[in-house]
């Protein structure tokens, strides 16, 4: 396969839509005997044209010496780069409209790596409320191991939560800011504006302060971090960006002086994504729009459907905020649609939540979320298990709250599902 990157961004002068390219972007079939899609190359390794070829490609890889303009780095090594990670790299960057991105064999590789490689001992790290279970328990448990302390702030704190969660900080060793928005499991929102104008007023040109947030619930069709003053996104394309519940696989993406250092460290690492994982991306990229909005529109329905029932004693749900409630300004500003993650509290507590679970049919009861098919989940005993259970009270993570990812199947019947399980409680 050639290495020319091949962008056919427009079309008589006018820019083409993110869902157009995801078919053609990065890529030409005559690289490749023809073949409408990109092969997968199961390959480790690549061969050199030259003894001096291998050495360019490790310099401008390892950073010895400033790439010559337009120089495009050589395939040297699967852990470095690989044709398929590379135009998958190349189309994700389209949706957020992101300088480069790297992709990882999981979520959690793009969010460790991500933050091993911005962290240093003795920094601080200050998050949003809750955090995904994986997440939480990383900067709990594994960057604290490291010396590296973190500082939360409640769901959905504004100016005052966020300066007081600071000032009980060392502030002047504030090294990172990383939201979760709309936060596993609640739907919470984080203000990333808020956040990026506290970091640039505390960084200083020595020490910059990246704004991270994973966009996993809305990304990358209906938010788009990097307008609102991010300088990374990530998401574990497990989810919609997969799609399909087959693939675990996950992303980094936006400007090249923050994305530099995580790919380095993906490097020696050893987590990024490999041939098999990029194709499968590719593949689902082609629907990512077709899917997100149809499974979208069937979260509408059934989330107004939970919200009238007598079994149901609250719904968190992007789509219901109310004008007077704070969250509202935010939606506004950063979302461009609801998507399709809603969580709720069934009447009762474990028990009665468990007995809604067993009752499902059609609806899997299974953790993971962004695919095809709808998935239901308790999020106290298992994806946030790990939280501690005041923490979990504390976050709104109730004994009788279910997630619930809503996939493409007809809405009626995915209704008459959730209808016959609320009768079992
Ligand atoms: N971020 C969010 C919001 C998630 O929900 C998850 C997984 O559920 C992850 C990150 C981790 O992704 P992965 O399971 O692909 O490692």
């Amino acid at each position: 396969m050639a290495r020319k990157h091949w962008t056919e961004a427009e079309l008589g002068g006018a820019p083409l839509h993110p869902e157009t390219l995801m078919m053609s972007y990065g890529y030409r079939p005559e690289w490749s005997e023809g073949a409408v899609k990109p092969p997968i190359f199961p390959t480790s390794t690549y061969v050199f044209e030259t003894a001096e070829a291998g050495k360019a490609f490790f310099e401008a890889a390892y950073g010895l010496r400033e790439p010559e303009p337009d120089e495009e780095g050589g395939l040297i090594y699967g852990r470095i780069n690989h044709p398929g990670m590379e135009i998958l790299e190349d189309r994700l960057c389209l949706w957020d409209g992101a300088e480069t991105c790297a992709v990882f064999e999981s979520g959690m590789a793009a969010i460790a790596t991500t933050l091993l490689a911005h962290l240093s001992p003795g920094d601080v790290l200050l998050h949003s409320e809750p955090l995904y279970g994986g997440t939480d328990h990383f900067v709990h448990h594994v960057l604290h191991r490291f010396g590296i302390c973190s500082v939360g702030v409640p769901p959905g704190g504004g100016a005052d939560e966020i300066a007081r969660a600071v000032a009980g900080a060392d502030a002047a060793r504030l090294a990172l800011v990383y939201l979760e928005t709309p936060a596993n499991p609640t739907n919470t929102l984080a203000d990333i504006a808020l956040y990026a104008d506290v970091a640039r007023r505390h960084a200083t040109p020595e020490r910059p302060i990246p704004v991270v947030v994973d966009n996993t619930f809305l990304g990358p069709l209906f938010q788009h971090p990097l307008e609102h003053g991010a300088d990374l996104v990530i998401y574990s394309a497990t989810k919609y960006i997969g799609g399909h519940s087959d693939v675990i696989a996950g992303a980094c993406l936006g400007a090249a002086k923050y994305v530099e250092p995580v790919r380095a460290m993906r490097t020696f690492m050893g987590s990024m994504g490999d041939p098999w994982t990029s194709w499968l991306l590719l593949r689902s990229l082609e629907t990512l729009q077709l899917r997100m909005t149809r499974q979208m529109e069937n979260a509408r329905c059934l989330a107004d459907f939970l919200c009238g029932h007598p079994k149901v004693e609250r719904v968190y749900y992007l789509g219901h905020i109310g004008e007077d409630d704070p969250q509202y300004d935010v939606y506004r500003r950063q979302c461009l649609a609801p998507g399709a993650m809603i969580s709720f509290d069934v009447v009762g507590g474990e028990a009665e939540a468990f007995r809604f679970l067993n009752a499902l049919k059609l609806v899997k009861l299974a953790v993971s979320l962004g695919g095809t098919e709808s998935l239901a989940e308790h999020p106290a005993t298992m994806t946030h298990a790990d939280v501690p259970p005041a923490e979990q009270r504390r976050m709104g993570i109730t004994s009788q709250l279910i997630r619930f990812s809503v996939g493409v199947e007809h809405p009626d019947d995915l209704r008459r599902d959730l209808e016959q399980a609320l009768a079992a409680i």
